[in-house]
């Protein structure tokens, strides 16, 4: 039996980066960009109008007010000036149109009034006022989006405003879920007495999809040595396999020795943590295999443990380590110590201090503390009592790293 940090560690080494592939940009949604994206030129291009006025020399209107300026130019967006301005002079503009050379600001329509020779100004501007600086978003050259970045909307925007229409991100991993059990039923099924619903293979599946994973369900595997070799062998190709239940030192548990027979190298099995602690882990070649323990909360929360940052680590993201987001319980909490504890927990209060509490069921076969919960308390092996107001480590149960 080892430590939770210590088998954290051993997954965390064994997952390596996977490759890069191109997507077009909306499909880039939800992914993880594989290499720095740099801006190839000033965005924006060119300094321009962020109001519609009239494009003018600041200098212009130091003296007393109004002026009456000339209208040399009527500039829409998307057209380019085809003069400077001299003093004096003023060239209509629309927002979003380059200003002309020569210009420093502009003036709001709101403050002008129109005249036979042009236009009156009736307010002053300063130089700089209501224009937007060419390269004021992102200088030529400059990263405007750095390798293992999550791809969210911002990040769509911005790739399309750097002409990346094809992005390149991380392939998904592949992930195999295998249920494993003879009581076990799927959801539709006929069920006999004796029988329950198989939650497992469905919550890990989603859990995976979610983590950014292309997840194969493989269904029911029976406790039997050659329904489970069957599907062994169809999840050859998946970069991680997971099989929920068959991992602890019941009669029927055959999992650890049908994964050794099927060529899976043991990194390790049994981990002192509460819930979770039959859990194994090793290796198939390339694919790193996880058994977890079938009880519906020990599943998702050794899925949460120990899946979930080795999928990180293949799309390249940033993993902080477990329990270094912050938080403090908002009453006391006793466990019995020798297991680092993962309490089902419920945010009561989220700012300016985030405060949490255990679910009060913390039993392992409770899904609903799952439904419930929105984070897993880090309790220490030898942590006995913590004191209301004391600070933990959390993890987010919500997808967020
Ligand atoms: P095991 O780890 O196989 O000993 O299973 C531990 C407990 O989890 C038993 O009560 C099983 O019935 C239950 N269990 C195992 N697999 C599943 C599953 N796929 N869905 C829901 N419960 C399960
Ligand atoms: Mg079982």
């Amino acid at each position: 039996m080892i430590e939770f940090t210590e088998a954290r560690d051993l997954v965390l080494s064994a997952a390596k980066a996977l490759p890069a592939e191109l997507v077009s940009l909306p499909l880039a949604l939800g992914r993880t960009l594989a290499r720095d994206v740099m801006a190839r030129e000033d965005i924006p291009p060119f300094t321009k109008a962020t109001m519609d006025g009239f494009a003018v020399r600041a200098a212009d209107l130091a003296a007393a007010l109004p002026v009456e300026l000339a209208v040399v130019e009527d500039l829409p967006a998307g057209r380019l000036a085809r003069r400077g301005l001299r003093p004096g002079q003023a060239a209509r503009i629309m927002t979003g149109a380059p200003l002309p050379e020569g210009a420093d600001a502009v003036v709001m329509v709101e403050d002008t009034a129109p005249s036979a020779g042009g236009v009156v100004v009736r307010s002053a501007v300063r130089s700089g006022d209501n224009i937007g600086r060419a390269g004021e978003d992102l200088k030529k050259g400059e990263i405007a989006l750095r390798r293992g970045a999550f791809i969210g909307p911002a990040e769509i925007g911005m790739l399309a405003a750097v002409n990346a229409p094809r992005v390149p991100v991380v392939r998904r991993p592949r992930v195999a879920v295998i249920a494993t059990g003879d009581e076990i039923v799927e959801p539709g099924a006929q069920k006999s007495r004796g029988q329950i619903r198989n939650s497992n293979g469905w919550a890990l599946t989603a859990q995976a999809l979610r983590a950014g994973a292309e997840a194969r369900y493989l269904g029911i595997a029976r406790d039997r040595g050659a329904a489970l070799a069957a599907k062994l062998r169809r999840a050859r190709a998946a970069d991680i396999l997971v099989l929920s239940g068959g991992v602890s030192v019941g009669d029927h548990d055959l999992v650890k020795e049908e994964l050794r027979a099927s060529g899976v190298r043991p990194v390790f099995w049994r981990v002192r943590i509460k819930p979770g602690k039959p859990v194994f882990f090793g290796r198939r070649g390339r694919q790193l295999v996880f058994g977890l323990p079938g009880n519906p909360t020990s599943a998702m929360v050794t899925f949460r443990l120990f899946v979930e940052p080795a999928l990180a680590r293949m799309l390249g993201r940033d993993e902080p380590g477990a329990g270094s987001v912050r938080a403090v319980i908002a009453a006391a909490i006793d466990v019995k110590p020798g297991r680092t504890q993962f309490l089902r927990g419920l945010v009561v209060e989220s700012g300016p201090v985030l405060k949490v509490a255990p679910y009060d069921d913390q039993r392992s076969g409770v899904l609903r503390s799952m439904v419930r919960s929105q984070v897993l308390i880090v309790v220490p092996a030898d942590a006995g009592r913590l004191e209301a107001g004391r600070e933990v480590g959390i993890l987010f149960l919500d997808g967020r790293p």
